[in-house]
Protein backbone atom coordinates (compact mmCIF):
# COMPACT_ATOMS: atom_id res chain seq x y z
CA UNK A 1 0.00 0.00 0.00
CA UNK A 2 2.47 2.39 -1.21
CA UNK A 3 1.70 5.65 -1.52
CA UNK A 4 3.60 6.14 -4.43
CA UNK A 5 1.74 3.55 -6.71
CA UNK A 6 -1.60 5.04 -5.91
CA UNK A 7 -1.46 8.12 -8.42
CA UNK A 8 -4.82 8.83 -10.06
CA UNK A 9 -6.00 8.54 -13.67
CA UNK A 10 -4.52 12.02 -14.75
CA UNK A 11 -1.26 11.13 -13.57
CA UNK A 12 -0.41 8.38 -15.44
CA UNK A 13 2.05 9.26 -18.69
CA UNK A 14 3.60 6.77 -21.68
CA UNK A 15 6.37 4.81 -21.99
CA UNK A 16 9.31 6.33 -23.42
CA UNK A 17 9.91 5.26 -27.00
CA UNK A 18 10.12 7.12 -29.63
CA UNK A 19 13.69 7.36 -32.00
CA UNK A 20 14.02 10.98 -31.17
CA UNK A 21 14.45 9.91 -27.34
CA UNK A 22 16.38 7.19 -27.99
CA UNK A 23 18.60 9.76 -29.69
CA UNK A 24 18.61 12.63 -27.24
CA UNK A 25 19.69 9.85 -24.55
CA UNK A 26 22.41 8.85 -26.71
CA UNK A 27 23.59 12.29 -26.90
CA UNK A 28 23.45 13.16 -23.18
CA UNK A 29 25.98 9.88 -22.57
CA UNK A 30 28.25 10.80 -24.97
CA UNK A 31 28.60 13.94 -23.60
CA UNK A 32 28.24 13.35 -20.07
CA UNK A 33 25.79 15.42 -19.32
CA UNK A 34 22.92 14.88 -16.64
CA UNK A 35 19.54 15.95 -17.71
CA UNK A 36 17.07 17.25 -14.65
CA UNK A 37 14.61 14.99 -16.85
CA UNK A 38 16.40 12.07 -15.37
CA UNK A 39 17.40 13.15 -11.98
CA UNK A 40 14.51 13.37 -11.09
CA UNK A 41 12.21 11.00 -13.00
CA UNK A 42 10.37 13.28 -14.64
CA UNK A 43 7.05 11.86 -15.90
CA UNK A 44 7.16 13.88 -19.15
CA UNK A 45 9.94 12.82 -19.95
CA UNK A 46 8.61 10.19 -23.05
CA UNK A 47 7.41 13.67 -24.36
CA UNK A 48 9.44 15.95 -24.25
CA UNK A 49 12.16 14.11 -25.75
CA UNK A 50 10.57 12.96 -28.64
CA UNK A 51 10.49 16.74 -29.03
CA UNK A 52 14.19 17.50 -28.19
CA UNK A 53 13.47 19.29 -25.43
CA UNK A 54 15.75 18.52 -22.53
CA UNK A 55 16.21 20.44 -19.30
CA UNK A 56 20.85 20.34 -18.43
CA UNK A 57 21.48 20.01 -15.30
CA UNK A 58 25.41 21.29 -14.93
CA UNK A 59 27.92 21.21 -11.99
CA UNK A 60 27.53 17.75 -11.10
CA UNK A 61 24.96 15.63 -9.98
CA UNK A 62 25.34 16.03 -6.50
CA UNK A 63 23.94 18.79 -4.10
CA UNK A 64 25.09 20.28 -1.23
CA UNK A 65 21.41 20.76 -0.35
CA UNK A 66 18.32 17.91 1.04
CA UNK A 67 15.28 19.07 0.16
CA UNK A 68 12.79 16.42 0.78
CA UNK A 69 10.85 16.52 -2.65
CA UNK A 70 14.39 15.96 -4.60
CA UNK A 71 15.43 12.57 -6.01
CA UNK A 72 19.30 14.37 -6.24
CA UNK A 73 21.54 13.09 -3.94
CA UNK A 74 23.01 15.03 -1.16
CA UNK A 75 27.06 15.41 -0.20
CA UNK A 76 30.54 17.10 -1.42
CA UNK A 77 30.40 17.71 -5.19
CA UNK A 78 33.42 17.08 -7.25
CA UNK A 79 34.97 20.23 -8.45
CA UNK A 80 33.45 22.31 -10.99
CA UNK A 81 34.02 20.90 -14.61
CA UNK A 82 35.73 23.70 -16.96
CA UNK A 83 35.06 21.56 -19.94
CA UNK A 84 31.35 21.45 -19.58
CA UNK A 85 30.52 24.86 -21.15
CA UNK A 86 31.74 23.63 -24.20
CA UNK A 87 30.22 20.03 -24.24
CA UNK A 88 26.83 21.35 -23.02
CA UNK A 89 27.01 24.08 -26.16
CA UNK A 90 27.69 21.03 -28.48
CA UNK A 91 24.65 19.04 -26.88
CA UNK A 92 22.43 22.26 -27.57
CA UNK A 93 24.11 22.62 -31.33
CA UNK A 94 23.69 19.13 -32.19
CA UNK A 95 20.24 18.84 -31.06
CA UNK A 96 19.09 21.74 -32.90
CA UNK A 97 17.28 23.39 -30.72
CA UNK A 98 15.27 26.54 -30.57
CA UNK A 99 15.14 27.04 -26.49
CA UNK A 100 17.02 25.55 -23.89
CA UNK A 101 16.50 25.20 -20.15
CA UNK A 102 19.78 24.83 -18.12
CA UNK A 103 19.67 23.98 -14.32
CA UNK A 104 21.96 23.22 -11.79
CA UNK A 105 22.68 21.28 -8.35
CA UNK A 106 23.38 24.13 -5.62
CA UNK A 107 26.86 24.69 -4.94
CA UNK A 108 27.28 25.72 -1.40
CA UNK A 109 30.57 24.63 -1.46
CA UNK A 110 32.16 26.84 -4.22
CA UNK A 111 31.92 30.16 -3.36
CA UNK A 112 30.35 32.17 -5.61
CA UNK A 113 27.59 29.37 -5.47
CA UNK A 114 28.91 28.89 -9.56
CA UNK A 115 27.48 32.08 -10.78
CA UNK A 116 30.55 32.11 -12.93
CA UNK A 117 30.16 28.64 -13.97
CA UNK A 118 26.35 29.44 -15.17
CA UNK A 119 27.59 32.64 -17.27
CA UNK A 120 30.28 30.59 -19.29
CA UNK A 121 27.88 27.90 -20.55
CA UNK A 122 25.26 30.58 -21.05
CA UNK A 123 28.28 32.51 -23.16
CA UNK A 124 29.37 28.81 -24.66
CA UNK A 125 25.77 28.64 -26.01
CA UNK A 126 25.17 31.69 -27.35
CA UNK A 127 28.28 31.10 -29.56
CA UNK A 128 27.73 27.41 -30.66
CA UNK A 129 23.68 27.93 -31.06
CA UNK A 130 23.60 32.04 -32.18
CA UNK A 131 19.77 31.61 -32.60
CA UNK A 132 18.85 29.45 -29.35
CA UNK A 133 16.80 31.31 -26.46
CA UNK A 134 17.97 30.29 -22.77
CA UNK A 135 16.16 29.57 -20.13
CA UNK A 136 18.39 29.61 -17.00
CA UNK A 137 17.09 27.51 -13.32
CA UNK A 138 18.97 28.55 -10.72
CA UNK A 139 19.98 27.73 -6.90
CA UNK A 140 19.17 30.23 -4.26
CA UNK A 141 22.85 31.71 -4.33
CA UNK A 142 21.55 32.01 -0.22
CA UNK A 143 24.91 33.79 1.35
CA UNK A 144 26.77 34.51 -2.12
CA UNK A 145 26.36 38.55 -2.47
CA UNK A 146 27.30 39.87 -6.29
CA UNK A 147 26.60 36.13 -7.77
CA UNK A 148 23.11 36.88 -9.50
CA UNK A 149 24.34 40.31 -11.00
CA UNK A 150 27.46 37.88 -12.65
CA UNK A 151 24.67 35.61 -14.09
CA UNK A 152 22.25 38.05 -15.42
CA UNK A 153 24.97 40.28 -16.89
CA UNK A 154 25.43 36.75 -19.03
CA UNK A 155 21.90 38.04 -20.41
CA UNK A 156 20.00 35.03 -20.43
CA UNK A 157 16.36 35.29 -21.57
CA UNK A 158 14.67 33.70 -18.87
CA UNK A 159 15.78 33.64 -15.28
CA UNK A 160 13.71 30.70 -13.59
CA UNK A 161 13.94 30.38 -9.56
CA UNK A 162 11.13 28.27 -8.24
CA UNK A 163 9.49 29.23 -4.74
CA UNK A 164 8.54 25.59 -4.82
CA UNK A 165 6.20 25.98 -1.79
CA UNK A 166 5.01 28.20 0.69
CA UNK A 167 6.69 29.72 3.10
CA UNK A 168 4.99 27.61 5.59
CA UNK A 169 6.21 24.52 4.61
CA UNK A 170 9.94 25.89 3.84
CA UNK A 171 11.64 24.27 7.30
CA UNK A 172 10.42 20.68 5.99
CA UNK A 173 9.97 21.18 2.60
CA UNK A 174 13.15 23.11 1.55
CA UNK A 175 15.12 23.11 4.87
CA UNK A 176 18.35 24.77 3.41
CA UNK A 177 16.36 28.00 1.65
CA UNK A 178 15.04 30.99 2.58
CA UNK A 179 11.66 31.80 1.24
CA UNK A 180 12.41 35.68 1.48
CA UNK A 181 16.10 35.57 -0.16
CA UNK A 182 14.59 33.72 -3.02
CA UNK A 183 11.54 36.41 -3.67
CA UNK A 184 14.27 38.90 -3.22
CA UNK A 185 16.83 36.72 -6.17
CA UNK A 186 13.87 37.07 -8.67
CA UNK A 187 13.20 40.97 -7.58
CA UNK A 188 17.23 41.48 -8.00
CA UNK A 189 17.27 39.65 -11.52
CA UNK A 190 14.08 42.47 -12.71
CA UNK A 191 15.94 45.57 -11.25
CA UNK A 192 19.38 44.83 -13.17
CA UNK A 193 17.92 43.87 -16.21
CA UNK A 194 14.22 44.46 -16.89
CA UNK A 195 14.77 43.04 -20.72
CA UNK A 196 15.09 39.39 -19.14
CA UNK A 197 11.95 37.72 -18.40
CA UNK A 198 11.63 36.53 -14.60
CA UNK A 199 10.06 33.00 -14.09
CA UNK A 200 8.84 30.73 -10.74
CA UNK A 201 7.25 28.01 -9.77
CA UNK A 202 5.36 26.32 -7.24
CA UNK A 203 4.58 22.59 -6.20
CA UNK A 204 1.11 21.87 -4.99
CA UNK A 205 0.19 18.45 -3.11
CA UNK A 206 2.53 19.16 0.00
CA UNK A 207 -0.37 20.61 2.33
CA UNK A 208 -0.39 24.29 1.12
CA UNK A 209 -3.48 25.88 0.72
CA UNK A 210 -5.42 27.67 -1.69
CA UNK A 211 -5.00 30.83 0.06
CA UNK A 212 -1.31 30.52 0.44
CA UNK A 213 -0.69 29.83 -3.01
CA UNK A 214 -2.50 33.07 -3.87
CA UNK A 215 -0.23 35.07 -1.39
CA UNK A 216 2.86 33.36 -2.98
CA UNK A 217 1.29 34.73 -6.23
CA UNK A 218 1.12 38.34 -4.60
CA UNK A 219 4.55 37.96 -3.45
CA UNK A 220 5.99 37.35 -6.97
CA UNK A 221 3.57 39.69 -8.62
CA UNK A 222 5.47 42.31 -6.55
CA UNK A 223 8.86 40.88 -7.46
CA UNK A 224 7.46 41.42 -10.92
CA UNK A 225 8.19 37.54 -11.94
CA UNK A 226 6.30 37.33 -15.41
CA UNK A 227 5.74 33.40 -16.04
CA UNK A 228 4.45 30.99 -13.24
CA UNK A 229 4.65 27.40 -13.16
CA UNK A 230 2.25 24.94 -11.48
CA UNK A 231 2.18 21.05 -10.58
CA UNK A 232 1.50 18.36 -9.09
CA UNK A 233 4.10 17.04 -6.14
CA UNK A 234 4.78 13.46 -7.06
CA UNK A 235 6.87 11.56 -3.94
CA UNK A 236 10.32 10.38 -6.22
CA UNK A 237 11.01 7.46 -3.63
CA UNK A 238 9.01 6.59 -0.11
CA UNK A 239 12.21 8.28 1.39
CA UNK A 240 10.97 11.76 0.27
CA UNK A 241 7.90 14.11 1.92
CA UNK A 242 5.08 12.18 1.40
CA UNK A 243 2.25 13.60 -1.06
CA UNK A 244 -0.44 15.37 0.61
CA UNK A 245 -3.05 15.20 -1.96
CA UNK A 246 -4.00 15.41 -5.22
CA UNK A 247 -5.25 18.28 -6.78
CA UNK A 248 -7.55 18.34 -8.92
CA UNK A 249 -7.60 18.96 -12.65
CA UNK A 250 -10.10 21.59 -12.10
CA UNK A 251 -8.52 23.09 -9.22
CA UNK A 252 -5.56 23.55 -11.83
CA UNK A 253 -7.53 25.60 -13.78
CA UNK A 254 -8.73 27.61 -10.98
CA UNK A 255 -5.43 27.98 -10.23
CA UNK A 256 -4.55 29.51 -13.51
CA UNK A 257 -7.08 31.31 -14.15
CA UNK A 258 -6.25 33.39 -10.72
CA UNK A 259 -2.61 33.69 -11.83
CA UNK A 260 -3.57 35.05 -14.83
CA UNK A 261 -5.92 37.49 -13.10
CA UNK A 262 -2.42 38.50 -11.24
CA UNK A 263 -1.01 39.08 -14.31
CA UNK A 264 1.58 36.80 -14.69
CA UNK A 265 2.49 37.01 -18.72
CA UNK A 266 2.24 33.38 -18.76
CA UNK A 267 1.08 30.73 -16.70
CA UNK A 268 1.32 26.68 -17.06
CA UNK A 269 -1.03 25.26 -14.03
CA UNK A 270 -1.41 21.67 -14.92
CA UNK A 271 -1.15 18.37 -12.85
CA UNK A 272 2.17 17.39 -15.25
CA UNK A 273 3.85 20.84 -15.41
CA UNK A 274 7.02 20.81 -14.01
CA UNK A 275 8.84 24.19 -14.67
CA UNK A 276 10.75 23.05 -17.46
CA UNK A 277 7.37 21.71 -19.55
CA UNK A 278 6.40 23.23 -22.58
CA UNK A 279 8.99 26.14 -21.96
CA UNK A 280 10.21 25.91 -25.68
CA UNK A 281 6.97 26.21 -27.16
CA UNK A 282 5.54 28.49 -24.64
CA UNK A 283 8.50 31.21 -25.36
CA UNK A 284 8.21 30.92 -29.15
CA UNK A 285 4.53 31.57 -28.47
CA UNK A 286 5.72 34.28 -26.40
CA UNK A 287 8.04 36.00 -28.64
CA UNK A 288 5.53 35.49 -31.70
CA UNK A 289 2.98 37.70 -30.49
FE1 LIG B 1 12.72 17.36 -18.75
FE2 LIG B 1 11.35 19.48 -17.95
FE3 LIG B 1 10.38 17.90 -19.84
FE4 LIG B 1 10.49 17.04 -17.36
S1 LIG B 1 9.23 18.72 -18.12
S2 LIG B 1 11.12 15.86 -19.16
S3 LIG B 1 12.37 17.99 -16.62
S4 LIG B 1 12.24 19.14 -19.98
FE1 LIG C 1 17.37 19.19 -5.32
FE2 LIG C 1 17.84 21.75 -5.96
FE3 LIG C 1 17.22 21.06 -3.43
FE4 LIG C 1 19.57 20.39 -4.49
S1 LIG C 1 18.83 22.50 -4.09
S2 LIG C 1 18.26 19.06 -3.25
S3 LIG C 1 19.03 19.96 -6.63
S4 LIG C 1 15.88 20.91 -5.26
Amino acid sequence: DNPISRKPAWIRVKAPTSAVYQETRELMREKKLATVCEEAACPNIGECWSQRHATMMIMGEICTRACSFCNVSTGLPAPLDADEPRRVAEAVAKLKLRHVVITSVDRDDVPDGGAAHFAAVIAAVREAAPGVTVEILTPDFLRKPGSVGVVVAAKPDVFNHNLETVPRLYPTIRPGARYYQSLRLLDEVKRIDPSIFTKSGLMVGLGETKSEIGQVMDDLRIADVDFLTIGQYLQPTVKHAAVDRFVTPEEFEELASMARAKGFLQVSATPLTRSSYHADSDFAALREA
